[in-house]
């Protein structure tokens, strides 16, 4: 793994500011596919941008039929959605 510096924001607009200020960022949601991209060296950001912090893109409601996942609930939430 290259190094990098590391951003866990709580709202968008930090994330946004997080990811334009960095030279060659990349956004982090649940990280599944990204942290071992990382530790294979097959990527070198120059900052992660971990969106798991931002309580605004958490949650997931059912729209209907289809059930709508915000971008990075880990599983246990969405086990918990008894409706899912
Ligand atoms: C061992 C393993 C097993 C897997 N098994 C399955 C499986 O059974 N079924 C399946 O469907 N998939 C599977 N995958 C694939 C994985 O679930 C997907 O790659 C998924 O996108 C990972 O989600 P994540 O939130 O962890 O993404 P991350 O690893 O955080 O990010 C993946 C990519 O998306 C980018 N990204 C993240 N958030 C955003 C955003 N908001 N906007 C723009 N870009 C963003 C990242 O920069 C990165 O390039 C597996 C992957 C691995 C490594």
């Amino acid at each position: 793994m290259y190094s990098f510096n590391y951003h866990r924001p709580l709202s968008l607009k930090e994330a946004a500011q997080s990811l334009s200020a960095a030279s060659d960022g990349t956004l982090m949601s649940g990280g599944m596919t990204l942290i071992p991209t990382l530790k294979q060296r097959l990527a070198n950001p120059s900052d992660v941008v971990d969106l798991g912090g931002i309580s605004d893109l958490s949650g997931i409601e059912a729209k209907g039929e289809m059930p709508l996942s915000s971008a990075p609930p880990p599983h246990m939430p969405r086990l918990r959605q008894a409706r899912l």
